[in-house]
């Protein structure tokens, strides 16, 4: 089967529901595929409040916040086609995708791709000890007892304070779990600060900051856990070991951008790994646009949905033969710059950008280029900053070769 669309959506997650209806009102025939049977992606496991309060000026759950958004998709022309995976791209762009019915080839004339994030799993992370049942990444852990409604075990460990390990902390707690901790590696929290509160302090959950997994114990299913204090150089302390007999370990350390039919077509920072975007959201091959976790991982929903947004409706133009090549501005993340998309602006136009600082930084002034500095406060790895340049500052960077992108501790 063969199907012509102006724009395809690859993802019917926040981002790839809000690129499909900005693309169909921007008047693109539009396609959004989704591997899953319903649209939402992680939102409908993520049962806990804390979404939408700058998109709806409201608190709302993940599947209050997935609901809405169907409900603003629904009332555009595009098309869904759920239960679809999209197994590969070529230019064009042209998309082979199977599902029950067979084999479906998508031509369209331009790609956003908002496949999400996927999480890190054990085998990386080089732990000794045999491999028992027990040990699950937080995603899965989060979908089998919000979703399907069952324990992962009786007694758990997470590894890894970022905020999903927090969020499942609590969630297992509530739910009768006995939760003996959460260790992290760093000397901080990699969540927010009400998450670690909220979800741990408020339940009496230890955190072991500077401490990491040294071994799982246990044959058929986990008997335990070791672990160990690490050094200001991430290197374990011999003699720190400590024992938690524990039945379950969620792994929560860390999320890979979903990317991997497109990864070809994209320029990448070698040093930072993240792919190359301007500030239409679109990437070194002008025909794909990123959108969401699978661009970067993002803190927040609201700002998922608004790039979905921006990235559906800078597709449709280009689609639609109004999206002219423009010549670009690279943005270089400097000092203390984890995380900086785009990385690229067109001088004498407004542009957004949001990057994470690697540590926490009490206060700090963000510079760009020798045109813009801002004072901040309080800023967190776990929080992504946005930047508002505005277009007198990108028509100040006209005519240099770059522009430097640095977070300077005050
Ligand atoms: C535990 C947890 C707690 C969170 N808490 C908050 C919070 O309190 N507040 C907040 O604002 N945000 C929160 N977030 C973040 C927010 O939920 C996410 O940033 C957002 O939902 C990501 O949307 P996405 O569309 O980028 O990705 P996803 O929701 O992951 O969607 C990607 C979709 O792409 C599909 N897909 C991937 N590959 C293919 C393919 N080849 N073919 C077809 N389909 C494919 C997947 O099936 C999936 O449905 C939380 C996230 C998690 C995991």
């Amino acid at each position: 089967m063969r199907i012509s669309v102006d724009v395809a959506v690859v993802g019917g997650g926040a981002a790839g529901m809000a690129a499909a209806k900005a693309a169909a009102e921007a008047g693109a025939k539009t396609l959004l595929l989704e591997r899953e049977e319903r649209l939402g992606g992680v939102l409908d496991q993520c049962i806990h409040p804390g979404f939408g309060l700058h998109r709806y000026r409201e608190e709302l759950t993940g599947p209050e916040f997935s609901y809405r958004l169907l409900s603003e998709l629904a009332r555009t022309s595009a098309e869904v086609l759920s239960g679809t995976t999209v197994l590969s791209v070529q230019p064009g762009p042209e998309l082979l995708c199977a599902n029950q019915k067979g084999l479906l080839r998508v031509q369209a004339k331009a790609l956003v791709w908002a496949g999400g994030a996927r999480e890190r799993p054990f085998g990386p992370l080089l732990i000794p000890g045999t491999r028992p049942a027990g040990i699950f990444t937080a995603g899965l852990a989060q979908k089998l007892v919000n979703i399907h409604g069952l324990l992962p075990g009786r007694r758990a460990l997470i590894l890894g304070s970022g905020d999903i390990g927090l969020i499942m902390a609590r969630r297992l707690h509530l739910e009768g779990v006995e939760v003996v901790g959460v260790a992290e590696i760093r000397p901080f929290p990699g969540g927010l600060l009400r998450n670690v509160a909220q979800c741990l302090e408020d339940f009496g959950i230890p955190l072991f900051l500077r401490h990491t997994v040294a071994q799982v114990h246990g044959r058929k299913r986990l008997s335990g856990v070791t672990l160990v204090e690490v050094d200001e150089r991430g290197q374990l302390l011999p003699g720190t070991e400590k024992f938690f007999s524990v039945d379950t370990l969620v792994l929560s350390v860390g999320l890979i951008p979903e990317l991997r039919p497109v990864e070809h077509f994209l320029v990448w920072d070698h040093s930072r790994r993240w792919p190359w975007v301007n500030s239409f959201w679109q990437t070194a091959a002008p025909w794909l646009f990123l959108a969401g976790n699978s661009l970067t991982v993002f803190d927040l929903v609201d700002t998922v949905a608004r790039v979905g947004e921006e990235a559906g409706r800078n597709a449709a133009r280009y689609a639609l033969g109004d999206l002219p090549p423009v010549s670009t501005l690279p943005l270089r993340g400097g000092e203390n710059v984890a995380v900086l998309v785009p990385q690229a602006c067109i001088p004498g136009e407004p542009v957004s950008l949001f990057l994470r600082v690697p540590k926490p930084m009490d206060q700090a002034v963000i510079r760009v280029g020798g045109v813009y500095e801002k004072n901040h406060k309080y800023l967190r790895p776990a929080e992504m900053v946005e930047i508002k340049l505005p277009a007198e500052a990108t028509t100040a960077l006209a005519g240099k070769n770059e522009a430097l992108v640095e977070v300077c501790p005050q």
